[in-house]
Formats: structure tokens, C-alpha cells, sequence
């Protein structure tokens, strides 16, 4: 590595691997490359003998794993001429298109369920500039009509369907199997359109099988274990569900896109689809938060709520090394996060002895 060396972006970093040639100007915003942290305390604090892992995708630009696909589907239209792109959203998917379209220099337009979006999500949309049209209706409304238009307008969709999507979101499988040596025993996740379940598996596939020249670090992939909130839970029922609800914004979703592929990474790695309720993942959520210092958006929290159940009930033995996806960033959810919190704010008089007595009262 030269000494002067800046980590551009995943398409930089892998670009053998993707769809890209060696002359396409990546659209980047340097995405990818997130910390796989272990976790020290929750372990102890459940009595098991596990290596626990987050990949923290919090991290990345817009605060969610969306921009590993974003960065390769906007290099991608950017290069086959595109003006303008096109997403339906339940909030992160149509920041990062609002982002990437930005720096790239063309229009966005986002649709995303009327209300439920979390603020956060929203605000970024706004400020980068996107075009939103809120729909009066949910998630799986604004996809199909997404699917409709698409065929009518010169637009370029954006939604995980965009394979180049999958291919940008594979590169957090290689960068886990990089990190660690080897690939984990069990990859946890949470499951809405189920884009993301489909590219891990793609990722730890080509890695494994040493397809695109990789080196032969690992013949192993993991079992992949996808989860999500009870009121959305397509996967665990068998059947699209038509009215989703959770307070876990991202994963409410009815109809997945990605049905086919998903059941393919369940089966072949032998793994399975559990659902949490809402109040449950809101619990594991601020066990995160209180015990490792790492905050994820609701979301985000059923994969791990997911590995704590399955730990807990033997599904995943003791031993076994555990990686689980935070896809979002806490930050894009401030309103449910403040209100599952029992310790307000002290308030006092703006004196020594005042600041005193709250420090000590609490010690
Ligand atoms: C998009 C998203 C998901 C769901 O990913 P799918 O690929 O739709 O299954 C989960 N969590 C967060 C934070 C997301 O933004």
C-alpha cells in the first residue's frame, strides 16, 4: 500500500469483484470499510461463552449499509447515462439515493410512506436535495408504483431489484471474512426487502468458492439467520403480509422483493427466520447501547435480539463465533429512542452546589 494511501470508497477496494470496469469514475462518498467490534460485555452479562461481532454499518455516510449497493447502482447510471434516479423507501434507502444522486449531479425522486419515516431519515432526504413524494399509503404501495412508473419515465431504479445493488452490499461479507480470517458460523440479520440477506450470502459464496480470482481464505460460509419484527414477518408466516406494522421503520415491510433469493441463503446455509416483537427489540436496542456504547437504529436491534434468543434457547451452540449486521446508525430514530428512556434529564439551578447534590444523589 503506497504510503500516501486514502481509503476511497468500496468500489476502490474491490473493484475486481464488482461490475465495474477499471475506467468507471466511482460515484463515492468513501462507504464502506466499517468497524467489526466485539462485544465485551453483553457475553458476561448472558453467561455464554461466545465471540459476539457487530459490523457497525451505522458508520457509513448516510448512516446505513444502503450506500455499499447506492455508490455502485449511481457509478452504474451515472455511466449509462441517467439523468435522474427513482427509489420507494421506508427512509434510508431514499437518504443514500439523495446523497449519491448529489454528488453525482442528477435528480432523485424518493417515495416514502406518509408519516412513518423515522425524522432523522427524513431530514437527510430533505437537505440533500431529493424530490419526495410521500405516498398515502405504506412501503409495498410506493414499490409497486415504483415498478409502474419505471417503465413510463427515463428514470433509473434504485431499490434493491437494481442488482448492482446486491453487488455493492456483497462487499460486507468480504470485508467480515477479511477481518476475521475466516467466515463466521452464524451471520445474523434483520429482514425487510430481504436485499441485504441475499447479497451476504452472494459475498461469503464468492468468497468461499473462490470465484473472481479471491484468495483462498476460507471454504466455509456461515449459517445465515434473518429476522424480523413480529408485526412484518413475511418470511416467518410463509406469506406476503399486507398491512406490516413495527416500530422498526426499515424492516416494515410486507411483500419483500427479494422472496426467492432469501429462502435460496436459508437454505443452502442451512439457517432460518425467527420474528421478535416490537417491545423485545427496543429492549436488546438500549442493552446495546447501556453495555457496549453502540447505538443502532430499531432495525437494526432484531439481529441481535435474534442471536441472544437463539443463544439462549441452544440454536446457536456455545462457542461459536456470531456476527451480527447493525444496519443503521441510532441517530436516524431520535423520537423512539427518547422515549424508551426511564432516566430524564436532572434539572438544576445554575450552581456549584446544585451540580453537587445531582452528582452525588446518583452515585
Ligand atoms: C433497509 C434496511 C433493513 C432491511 O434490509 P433489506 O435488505 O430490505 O432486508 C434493515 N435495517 C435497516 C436500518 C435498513 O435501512
Amino acid at each position: 500500500m503506497p504510503s500516501n494511501h486514502r481509503y476511497t470508497g468500496l468500489i476502490d477496494r474491490y473493484r475486481s469483484r464488482l461490475p465495474v470496469s477499471e475506467s468507471s469514475r466511482a460515484v463515492s462518498l468513501g462507504e464502506g470499510n466499517t468497524p467489526l467490534i466485539r462485544l465485551q460485555n453483553i457475553p458476561a452479562i448472558i453467561q455464554k461463552e461466545v465471540d459476539l461481532y457487530v459490523k457497525y454499518e451505522g458508520l457509513n455516510p448516510t448512516g446505513s449499509f444502503k450506500d455499499r449497493g447506492m455508490t455502485v447502482a449511481v457509478t452504474k447510471a451515472v455511466e449509462e447515462g441517467s439523468r435522474a434516479i427513482l427509489c420507494a423507501s421506508t427512509g434510508n434507502t431514499s437518504a443514500s439515493a439523495a446523497a449519491y444522486a448529489a454528488r453525482a449531479g442528477i435528480k432523485a425522486f424518493v417515495l416514502i410512506p406518509d408519516g412513518k419515516i423515522a425524522l432523522g431519515k427524513l431530514a437527510q432526504t430533505m437537505l440533500y436535495g431529493a424530490v419526495i413524494i410521500q405516498i398515502k399509503g405504506n412501503f409495498d404501495d410506493g414499490m409497486r408504483l415504483v415498478k409502474e412508473v419505471a417503465g413510463q419515465a427515463p428514470v433509473t431504479i434504485v431499490n434493491s431489484i437494481n442488482p448492482y445493488r446486491i453487488e455493492g452490499q456483497k462487499t460486507a461479507a468480504f470485508e467480515i471474512v477479511e477481518e476475521l480470517g475466516r467466515a463466521p458460523d452464524f451471520h445474523c440479520l434483520p429482514v425487510g426487502n430481504a436485499g441485504n440477506i441475499t447479497a451476504y450470502w452472494k459475498g461469503y459464496c464468492e468468497y468461499a468458492s473462490q470465484s473472481r480470482g479471491l484468495p483462498a481464505i476460507t471454504d466455509t460460509r456461515p449459517v445465515m439467520a434473518g429476522y424480523q419484527a413480529a408485526g412484518a414477518a413475511p418470511f416467518v408466516k410463509g406469506e406476503m403480509v399486507d398491512h406490516p406494522e413495527t416500530v422498526a421503520t426499515a424492516i416494515r415491510i410486507g411483500h419483500p422483493q427479494s422472496w426467492d433469493h432469501a429462502w435460496r441463503a436459508q437454505k443452502e446455509s442451512g439457517g432460518w427466520f425467527e420474528c421478535f416483537e416490537d417491545a423485545e427489540i427496543l429492549k436488546v436496542q438500549k442493552m446495546l447501547a447501556e453495555n457496549e456504547g453502540i447505538f443502532c437504529e430499531p432495525a437494526s436491534a432484531a439481529s441481535l435480539a435474534g442471536a441472544l434468543h437463539d443463544l439462549a434457547s441452544g440454536k446457536i451452540p456455545e462457542g461459536s463465533l456470531i456476527v451480527c449486521t447493525l444496519t443503521g446508525n441510532g441517530l436516524k430514530d431520535p423520537d423512539t429512542a427518547i422515549q424508551q428512556c426511564s432516566l430524564k434529564p436532572v434539572t438544576v439551578e445554575p450552581k456549584l452546589d446544585a451540580v453537587k447534590r445531582a452528582i452525588s444523589d446518583r452515585l
